[in-house]
């Protein structure tokens, strides 16, 4: 079924958001993009006549948590939504059941958040240290057990299930993909958002315009590693950039300072060097980097070769020829994946190299491109210089991203097409 063929007529639909969005000190929101990100499902399923009980996380509470009460959102969903949602203090117990019950076509209820319960995870909490592993299988049974009849509760509010939370879709969590299970096929459903990640992630996988570029940054090659090999199968040119630069040059003998390096990875670099020549795949490195003698936007800089940087000094960006060439090879690409930035682009002097690989990007987005952006990360990037508007999409997903592009199916969207 699809959210825009069914009709939300006096039904109830339980709709799982990801309403977890960052929060200052006085639990004033500082980005809602998450929420407005769901408006479109909520809406339509208003504007049908339907009422929407809708569930999120807020963080990662160990247990009921003042500080992640979704109720501090509230205020801003009914100014967004237009309408005065009403809350239940507990996602479970009779409140929340009476709450729901009572909804009428048109209103909505938001449920307090999900992971005051270990069983939303289904992972034992308050385990000693000192458990034993006897003791750590009973409990995680035992949370398995409860988190059955925790799911089936929350099914029981509404006659049908809407997932639009593509943040937590690589999770199989009870109302991210257990609950699924309680509705048939006709009564379950992605939301606008999720059908619009997975299309995104279905044409960087599926349906491929050639040349396909992904240019991967970030820190560390450890957390990458999977999606780089997975990337290596499908892609024409991988870049890869950021802090991970470092830890290739050093493999191939190359000086890199002070630079952020895995020195347990220098043998994979070069087995990943390896295989993107067996495949034929053109990977790029940086030649050039923007060197700083500290660790810190106000440090001395100059610009050197990757593998010739001085004691002392570490590589906290690209230099101008590395923007060059990736450039060159983004502009020549029909299809793009950009995950990680090129340096610490959280220090404003060195945002050069980020800068100039989106501006690249939005580049051969307008000669026909279609260019996916996304993980955390990238998308703070893009927000920052300006540029969401000019890339063909920007993932709300971090995780879930990643694991999709990797190859893996993601719980949540698996329970929808089962
Ligand atoms: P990730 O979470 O793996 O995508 O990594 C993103 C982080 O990598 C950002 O916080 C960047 O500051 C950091 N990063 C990128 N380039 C470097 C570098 N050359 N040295 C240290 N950190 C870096």
């Amino acid at each position: 079924m699809t959210i825009d063929q069914f009709n939300f007529a006096g039904k109830k639909a339980f709709v799982r958001v990801d309403f977890n969005v960052p929060l200052d000190e006085n639990f004033n929101i500082t980005d809602d993009t998450r929420m407005r990100a769901a408006l479109p499902t909520l809406k339509k399923i208003l504007a049908d006549g339907g009422s929407a009980i809708i569930g999120s996380h807020l963080g990662r509470p160990k247990g009921v948590t003042e500080k992640f009460s979704l109720k501090h959102i509230l205020k801003h969903l009914d100014e967004l939504l237009g309408i005065e949602v009403q809350f239940a203090n507990d996602c479970m117990g009779e409140e929340a059941a009476a709450k729901a019950a009572a909804l009428q076509p048109g209103e909505a209820l938001l449920l307090e958040n999900l992971r005051f319960y270990a069983e939303e995870e289904g992972k034992p909490r308050g385990l000693a240290d000192d458990a034993t592993d006897e003791e750590k299988a009973a409990a995680k049974k035992a949370v398995k057990e409860s988190q059955k009849e925790f799911t089936k509760k929350l099914a029981s509010y509404a006659d049908c299930y809407v997932n639009d939370a593509f943040g937590t879709a690589h999770r199989a969590h009870a109302s991210t993909a257990l609950i699924a299970k309680y509705f048939d096929k006709d009564n379950k459903m992605f939301g606008y958002l999720m059908e619009k990640e997975v299309k995104a992630v279905d044409k960087v996988l599926n349906d491929i315009h050639r040349p396909f570029t992904a240019i991967m940054g970030g820190s560390k090659v450890s957390s990458k590693i999977e999606i780089i090999e997975n990337l290596l199968n499908k892609v024409d040119n991988l870049i890869i950039t950021g802090g991970m630069t470092y830890t290739f040059t050093k493999a191939q003998g190359g000086k890199i300072g002070l630079s952020i390096c895995e020195d347990d990875k220098l043998d994979l670099a070069l087995e990943l060097m390896q295989k993107a020549k067996e495949k034929g795949v053109n990977l790029v490195l940086a030649t050039d980097a923007k060197i700083a003698d500290s660790f810190s936007n106000d440090a001395n800089t100059k610009f050197c070769k990757v593998n010739e940087i001085p004691d002392g000094w570490e590589g906290l960006d690209i230099g101008p020829e590395s923007e060059k060439a990736f450039a060159e090879v983004i502009k020549g690409s029909k299809t793009i994946l950009w995950n990680g930035p090129t340096g610490v682009f959280e220090f404003e002097n060195f945002t050069h190299g980020s800068r100039s690989v989106g501006e690249a990007i939005v580049e051969a987005t307008k000669n026909g491109a279609f260019s996916l952006v996304g993980g955390g990360d990238s998308v703070a990037c893009v927000n920052k210089f300006g540029l969401a508007g000019g890339v063909s999409y920007v993932s709300t997903g971090g995780g879930a991203l990643l694991e999709a592009i990797e190859g893996k199916v993601l719980p949540g969207i698996a329970a929808i097409n089962e």
